[in-house]
């Protein structure tokens, strides 16, 4: 490797700037759902980064999903060229933070920093691993100013809601192609030291067991869903739990447990509807005539869609062979394929490299078991050359009192510059 001391401490000394930055963009209330201060984010953004050289565009998702004058779903997309030709490395950070919740002891949006950590929401979960990533390029652009290639910052909309306002909509429209980005990095919690390089796939279905409506006191005249769909649990219960927990994965998926295909009953809704909370009434006598459940299939990279769906049909088939009157249907809501960058991709080579020479330790590979906004990459824009990479403790994610430390944000920006270093320069 090259001497890369002068990078190394062109990071270290915006270690004031990188909490600024972090501070500055935990306080703009970014909250998904509804899609708050978009646009205040990515004007602040865009100010900071066009006062550093950078191309920027705001671009507004219009017509995506969730997209209305009340809350337009804008991103921010900037781009810095080098001196000459070359490929171009490409951090998406999304900018939208869940709700607060309850349980904190800080201001979520206060950015307040203490004993090394800044708290917020959305301090690891992303605000923090995107001004590393701000930080990281400003370093490597002001240390190596004749570098050749391209930089390129995107802080992209509603990746908490599954990111068709965001990185879908930008790579719908060639903005990951391959012949444009070369390498991607999503600077999400995975831990400084984690290179993750995939996530499982998601098959979300509604299934409903149908039935007929009679009065309460007399059972028999009517057909009840609710123990039909009781049926289909108890099938899964005895058949297809411990099928799904036979398959086991070559993907190196955190933690353990989601090494194995897995289901969720996301809910259960039969009956009559829930009441509203002040209402005072009782509940009228009804067979219940419809019963639904959703379910979160998640499976691996060693399975096929096809089989995951006829595996649950195949279920629904056995209880219907046994229950008279027994009806159902399937109902697709949502899928994602699993994605995994192989583990010699350049940008993958070259961050590992980079945590051995920051952090003085070998980098762990991992697969998140959830899907993050690689599925977009990867499925529209067709590049295959993208990891998630960033500070912060994924379990802290979405908790109260979520905070990101400031070291490790800053080792996080160091690793982030010596890629650039190595993939940017000759
Ligand atoms: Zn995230």
């Amino acid at each position: 490797m090259t001497d890369d001391r002068a990078i190394l401490q062109a990071v270290a000394a915006r270690r004031d700037d990188l909490v600024a930055l972090t501070q500055d963009l935990i306080r703009i209330p970014t909250l998904n759902p509804p899609g708050l201060n978009y646009r205040e984010i990515c004007v602040f953004l865009d100010a900071r980064l066009a006062a550093r050289g950078f191309t920027t565009e705001l671009i507004r998702a219009t017509g995506a999903i969730a997209d209305s004058d009340v809350h337009p779903r804008w991103n921010l997309l900037a781009r810095f060229d080098g001196a000459g030709p070359g490929p171009c490395v490409h951090f998406n950070s999304h900018h939208d933070v869940v709700e607060p919740g309850h349980g904190w002891t800080v201001d979520p949006f206060g950015g307040a920093v203490k004993d090394g950590r800044i708290y917020g929401r959305g301090a690891c979960d992303m605000k923090g691993g995107l001004a590393a990533s701000i930080i990281a390029a400003e370093a490597f652009i002001d240390t190596h100013p004749g570098f050749t290639g391209a930089i390129e910052i995107s802080a992209t909309a509603d990746e908490e809601s599954g990111g068709y306002g965001g990185v879908a909509y930008l790579a719908e429209r060639g903005y990951f192609d391959p012949d444009r980005v070369q390498h991607v990095i999503i600077p999400e919690p995975l831990n400084k030291d984690r290179i993750c390089l995939g996530h499982r796939g998601v098959w979300w279905a509604e299934i409903e067991t149908h039935g007929r409506i009679a009065h309460g006191s007399m059972p028999f005249l009517g057909d009840c869903a609710v123990r039909h769909m009781g049926a289909v649990l108890e099938e899964m219960e005895a058949t297809l739990f411990p099928l799904l927990a036979s398959k086991r994965t070559e993907m190196p998926v955190v933690p353990e447990g989601a090494k194995q295909s897995t289901l969720n009953i996301n809910a259960i809704h039969g009956g009559a509807p829930e009441p509203d909370p002040d209402y005072t009434g009782l509940p009228a006598p009804c067979v219940p005539d419809r019963c639904r459940i959703t379910i979160d299939r998640r499976f691996l990279i060693e399975e096929d869609i096809t089989d995951v769906k006829s595996e649950i049909a195949a279920m629904m088939e056995r209880v219907r062979a046994r229950r008279p009157g027994f009806t159902y249907e399937i109902r697709d809501l949502f899928e994602v394929q699993p994605t995994m960058t192989d583990r010699e991709a350049p940008v993958v080579r070259s961050t590992a490299a980079a945590i051995e020479r920051v952090l003085a330790r070998q980098a762990d590979f991992v697969v998140s078991p959830g899907t993050y906004d690689q599925k977009h990459i990867d499925r529209i824009g067709r590049l295959k050359n993208c990891i998630a990479y960033g500070p912060g403790i994924l379990d802290l994610a979405h908790q109260p009192d979520e905070w990101v430390g400031i070291d490790d944000m800053l080792d996080s920006a160091k690793v982030m510059a010596l890629v650039l270093e190595d993939l940017l320069t000759g």
